[in-house]
């Protein structure tokens, strides 16, 4: 297939009135896009506005939804203090000072991360890195923390609104290098952000090939986390680097690792343009295998029938359905969270839906402070009705694959909100032993 390049050329807050399906809301919506985007980062591009969203069925088509700032995100005292800033020609330093109060109150820094995930090495604070699972290290480059067009529910935020004493951000992968050397234990390294792919393949290079040499031979896999596979295929296909950069792919695969694709999707339609199936075709063609992940999200995919279509699509492509995740305490959360019981639902009636090859998914998933959670189902035990949880990651390894339970909660919407069964005055694990 010949591709026409198309430039990346992104909307935000400053320039979305330039975009013809923007200009033809009502006066109303663009109001509340003006509000909305004052407080949560906005950016989308072309090809998401004229291939993905489907203007017929705004605000509710579940890509609008996905990229586009919503009313429900904002309760009413803080949607109407900003729009009376707005409407009143407020100075910047009044709106600035509004809009940061506004977000600290949305939780900016989720599951402890700040707190606990940070390693050091000399007595030196490594940014840029966290390392919570002993195999896997996070590595945010900091020429990768931005997006091809920003999801509405990221929890990432902060990084995007310029809140800078919170940002993540290696200036150099040196850091990275002289960790891994003293830490054997680690064989994935996971490139974050933001998305990686935002970057230049030039760029990427300089982040990568220092982890191929042979004193790194621990690194058996190079996990990429990106959303450009749905929001800007073209990264892979048409970019005037994409070629360079399924070079570095290859390079990767011939120092003998892994390329692990962590694609994220939120919604089918995103695998159903025939560029986005151009550019999984190309990516596998390198030798990278192609995980899809996401968060269930009201609004935008809380259906069964999404997620048997985006598994189902994903394994016909040659991808494996990875993760489900549950969507996270941070951000505009109310707007967006589905309770946990509901979760098991969806997640149930789309799993009994695929063949075994989908069932490769584990889900739903919180990803909280002591781990990642699993929730199995529901079950009774010792009269009681309960969830059923395990670790599939815990901040000690030996928690890990050990089923437990927690009293059923039909309101439940994050790991917080659960309590040990009545007769337990704890979860098998004890908190206190968070320290790293
Ligand atoms: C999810 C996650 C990982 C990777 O876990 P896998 O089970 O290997 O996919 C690593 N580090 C952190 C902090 C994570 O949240
Ligand atoms: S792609 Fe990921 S990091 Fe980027 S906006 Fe979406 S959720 Fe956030």
């Amino acid at each position: 297939m010949t591709q026409v390049a198309q430039a990346y050329q992104p909307f935000t807050r400053n320039n979305i009135h330039t975009l013809p399906q923007f200009q033809r809301l009502d006066a109303e919506t663009q109001h509340l896009i003006r509000v909305t985007s004052a407080v949560f980062p906005f950016r989308t591009n072309r090809y998401v506005a004229d291939e993905l969203i489907d203007w017929e069925n705004v605000p509710r088509d579940p890509i609008y939804q996905l990229t586009f700032p919503q009313r429900g995100m904002l309760n009413d005292a803080d949607f109407r203090k900003v729009s009376h800033l707005i409407e009143t020609g407020a100075s910047r330093q009044q709106m600035q000072d509004t809009v940061h109060a506004i977000r600290l109150r949305h939780n900016p820094h989720p599951a402890g991360q700040m707190e606990y995930n940070v390693p050091r090495l000399d007595g030196e604070m490594l940014n840029g890195i966290q390392h919570k699972y002993d195999e896997t290290v996070l590595f945010f480059p900091s020429r990768g923390q931005t997006c091809h067009a920003y999801c509405s529910y990221c929890f990432r935020w902060p990084q995007f609104v310029h809140m800078d004493d919170l940002k993540f951000a290696a200036k150099e992968a040196d850091g990275l290098v002289r960790y891994l050397r003293l830490h054997t234990e680690v064989t994935d390294v996971l490139l974050t952000g933001g998305d990686p792919m935002i970057m230049t393949a030039k760029a990427l290079e300089t982040y990568i090939l220092p982890l191929l040499t042979p004193e790194l031979a621990h690194i058996q896999t190079i996990r990429i986390g990106t959303k450009a596979v749905a929001y800007w295929p073209q990264r892979f296909v048409s970019d005037p680097d994409a070629d360079d950069l399924l070079r570095l792919f290859e390079a990767i695969r011939a120092s003998g690792r892994h390329v692990a694709i962590m694609a994220h999707y939120s919604h089918h339609r995103e695998m159903s343009t025939p560029i986005a199936q151009e550019a999984v075709r190309r990516l596998r063609n390198a030798g990278c295998e192609i995980r899809t992940q996401a968060p269930l999200m009201r609004h935008i995919n809380n259906r069964a029938e999404v997620w048997a279509n985006i598994w189902q699509n994903a394994v016909t492509m040659g991808m494996i359905p990875y993760y489900m995740f549950v969507s996270r305490d941070t951000g505009p959360k109310r707007y967006f969270e589905v309770p946990l019981v509901e979760a098991l639902r969806i997640f149930r009636q789309a799993y009994t839906q695929v063949s075994g090859l989908g069932r490769t998914v584990r889900g739903p998933v919180m990803s909280a402070t002591p781990g990642k959670v699993h929730i199995q189902g529901t079950a009774h035990v010792a009269g009681e009705k309960a969830f059923v949880l395990s670790f599939l990651q815990g901040r000690d390894p030996d928690w890990a694959g050990r089923p437990f339970f927690a009293r059923f909660d039909p309101e439940a919407t994050w790991f917080t909100d659960l309590r040990p069964l009545a007769d337990k005055p704890h979860f098998f694990y004890k908190a206190e032993t968070i320290s790293a």
